[in-house]
């Protein structure tokens, strides 16, 4: 980091803090952030792109501050009896999270998170100043009503932010455990990033929002649609939480061009969910190959798995980007994670893989 020049330090905090971020690399395969690999397809292109030029000659106007179709749109697509009170946008569940924070978190108030987990909850906590803690999880990496009962009565937390598939782990919470955390008085941040992911994705915990309004369930549209570029993370809940985010949101925070996008993304939603069939399947036997090498690999019901465990991760993370192979090296420690590619990519990085095992004389079978 460079020299702060301002007679203001900079709050005590975010001394000597690495800007977040998984390395930005060209030119590679990129296994590392989950993105939905395949890119719009020409008529995907087109819709996005006539969406963008139907909206242009507004561009002198403000957006819609409350992004009210694109709610509708996200409400109907969710499929859960919901409208678009229950529903709120931003740009990525990032904002949304945040929002939420400055909502409900701040000095005094506590978010808890089951570990390992997604490694942006700690910096949402900190912006907000909000105390952070944790509890882990089983471990398979498994949540069940014991390790919510332990949470509740050690720490008392205001907000729980549960993420089901997990994310490094891949790791799935049944309906029936989080149906109990959401019986407990804080509120309940359900993080479905990865739920089209999933065998079952209607069994959401949207399905709890009627019962229950201290349940939120946050969404996006950066993985299973493929729109990572466009930023556009969304939440649903009881409307009073919606009412909420808006007195935190910056005013005019969601683009003109972000919600016309969004909009013809979700009417043509068939493409990218097609890929995620494939993705998930892809995954289903990525893991089987990683095991007959004789590799530790937990359940993953997401685009992604933890690999390993390596004596070196850093180096194994170094061989196979030397190959032309950018993993991620995240999660419990010993172990990388990949996101699911093309199938051109996933040869690329079975290649790579065997040829690091080799070198490193650790390949345990031919598979
Ligand atoms: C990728 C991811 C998100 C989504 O981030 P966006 O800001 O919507 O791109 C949220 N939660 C988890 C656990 C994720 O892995």
């Amino acid at each position: 980091m460079t020299a702060l020049k301002t007679p203001v330090p900079l709050r005590k905090v975010l001394v000597g803090i690495d800007p977040y971020g998984a390395p930005e690399i060209e030119g590679v395969v990129r296994l590392n952030v989950n993105e939905n690999p395949f890119p719009p397809s020409s008529a995907m292109r087109s819709a996005l792109t006539a969406a963008v030029t139907h909206v242009i000659s507004e561009v002198n106007r403000y957006p819609d501050r409350d992004a009210v179709a694109l709610r509708a749109d996200l409400a109907r697509y969710l499929d859960a009896g919901l409208t678009a009170d229950n529903i709120w946008v931003a740009n990525g569940s990032n904002e949304v999270m945040a929002q939420l924070l400055l909502a409900f978190g701040g000095p005094r108030r506590k978010v808890a998170t089951l570990t390992p987990t997604y490694s942006m909850y700690p910096q949402y906590a900190r912006d907000t100043m909000t105390t952070y803690v944790t509890a882990p999880r089983n471990d398979d990496y498994t949540v069940d009503v014991d390790t919510l009962r332990r949470l509740w009565k050690a720490e008392r937390p205001d907000i729980l932010i549960l993420t089901t598939p997990n994310n490094p782990t891949g790791t799935q919470t049944s309906l029936d455990v989080i149906a109990v955390a959401a019986e407990l008085p804080w509120l309940l941040v359900v993080d479905e990033a990865y739920q089209e992911f999933t065998e079952k994705p209607a069994e959401s915990a949207t399905k709890l929002l009627p019962a229950h309004p201290n349940v939120v369930v946050s969404r996006t549209m950066s993985k299973a649609f493929a729109l990572a570029g466009v930023r556009l993370g969304y939440l649903a809940a009881d409307p009073s939480i919606i009412d909420a985010c808006k007195i935190v949101r910056l005013p005019y925070h969601l683009g003109t061009q972000t919600q016309a996008m969004a909009q013809a993304a979700l009417a043509h939603s068939q493409e990218p969910l097609q890929h995620v069939a494939q993705l998930r399947e892809t995954c289903q036997a990525t893991q089987a190959w990683l095991r007959q090498l004789g590799l530790t690999v937990p359940p993953s019901q997401a685009n992604f798995t933890l690999f390993g465990p390596f004596d070196d991760r850093h180096a194994v993370w170094q061989e196979l980007l030397d190959r032309g192979v950018l993993v991620r090296e995240v999660g419990p420690e010993g172990f990388l994670r990949v996101s699911m590619g093309t199938p051109a990519e996933m040869i690329l990085f079975r290649e790579a893989l065997v040829d690091v095992l080799d070198a490193r004389q650790m390949r345990k079978a031919t598979p």
